[in-house]
């Protein structure tokens, strides 16, 4: 088979590096047409790929014929629409975190893959291809630490937009968690909680930060996440598994350890594009790989459905204060 030919819908930050490693770094892959709500956007997303077709239409895009599969880059909230466009189109179709913004809307898509017979869907939760994580789940499986009873995370970045929402704590960032450590722990939430204290003074108008979320899986597994999207030294992600035999920590981004000026330090990961760069080719690479095997190797609708129902748990806590539980029901055939 020769090159998949991928269109991109969305053609922002993440957008564009997308486009560059699908066009660059990664094997077996071609963008054949780009799409922007904004078409400046567009264009300079199609100069990355070497110059390819511009769209403003996400359905046009889909519909094209030099399109076999579709990677939605949009925000969160515009994922549904076209993402359940390629799915009706037979399409297969890569979406960024997180699948949509709310559990109902997953359903839709959910539902659409078991109209058509197959999944088509793989969804953006890159951690699980993270060198790392994975080394942490290969630890953990191996047996010799016990089973595990506490995971604590942090989950911090320098700083957000002023658009970034109180509940884009859940949705847009402890997404990742949500989904990684269910995979990590090969365990289902149970109950969730949120507790909101001591505002940062770098926080905007109407953002709660820092938001300390507490998940508790079906067999009991407690997991304290720090959530802190403002916290002005670096992109910080931490990651420790207490289990009854020891202890596995996340690995950290190695930098030099300097000894310089009667101090010894180390550097700190700037953002999400730098620390996570190897995850994002593994996990492109896998979702053509599947794609021309026919197949979803990667996280698909129904887990990325299993993230919104948690996450709409979350949401339900930021406002309640108290455990809410978290239910999803039956896994469909399609997804056993
Ligand atoms: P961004 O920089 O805001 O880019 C989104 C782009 O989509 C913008 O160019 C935006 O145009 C455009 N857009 C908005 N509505 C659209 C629509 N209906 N149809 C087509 N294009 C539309 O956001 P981003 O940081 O790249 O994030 C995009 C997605 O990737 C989000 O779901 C985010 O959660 C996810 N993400 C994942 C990771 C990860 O680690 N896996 C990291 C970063 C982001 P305007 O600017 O004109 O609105």
């Amino acid at each position: 088979m020769g090159n998949l030919r991928v269109g991109v819908i969305g053609c922002g930050a993440i957008g564009k590096e997308h486009i560059k490693r699908l066009q660059h770094k990664i094997q077996g892959a071609e963008v054949t047409a780009v799409m922007d709500v904004f078409e400046e956007s567009a264009k300079i997303g199609a100069e990355l790929a070497g110059g390819v077709k511009v769209y403003t239409d996400a359905v046009a895009l889909i519909n094209d014929p030099e399109v076999d599969a579709v990677v939605v880059t949009t925000p969160g909230f515009a994922h549904k629409d076209p993402v359940l466009a390629a799915v009706k189109a037979g399409k297969a179709v890569f979406t960024e975190k997180p699948l949509c913004t709310t559990a109902a809307d997953c359903r839709e898509v959910v539902d659409a893959e078991i109209a058509a017979g197959k999944q088509m869907v793989q969804v953006g939760f890159m951690r699980r291809y993270d060198r790392g994580y994975k080394q942490v789940k290969e630890l953990l499986d191996g047996g010799s630490f016990g089973k595990p009873l506490v995971v604590k995370c942090t989950h911090r970045a320098i700083d957000v937009a002023d658009s970034y929402t109180t509940e884009m704590a859940v949705n847009d960032t402890a997404i990742h968690e949500i989904d990684c450590l269910h995979w990590l722990l090969d365990d289902d939430w149970a109950k969730v909680q949120v507790i909101m204290g001591a505002n940062t003074k770098n926080a905007h108008e109407g953002l709660a930060d820092p938001q300390i979320m507490i998940m508790q899986s079906k067999s009991g597994v407690t997991v304290i996440l720090e959530v802190y999207v403002n916290c002005k030294f670096g992109y910080d992600i931490n990651c420790e598994v207490v289990c009854e035999d020891g202890t596995i920590g996340l690995p950290c981004p190695s930098f030099p350890i300097v000894r310089h000026d009667r101090k010894i330090s180390t550097d700190i990961e700037q953002n999400w594009i730098l620390r996570f760069i190897d995850s994002y080719d593994v996990e492109l690479q896998d979702w053509i790989d599947g794609v021309k095997d026919g197949k979803v190797n990667g996280p698909n609708a129904w887990d990325g459905y299993m993230a919104a129902v948690t996450a709409d748990a979350l949401v339900k806590a930021q406002k309640s204060g108290v455990m809410e539980e978290v239910a999803f029901g039956e896994t469909p055939d399609l997804y056993k």
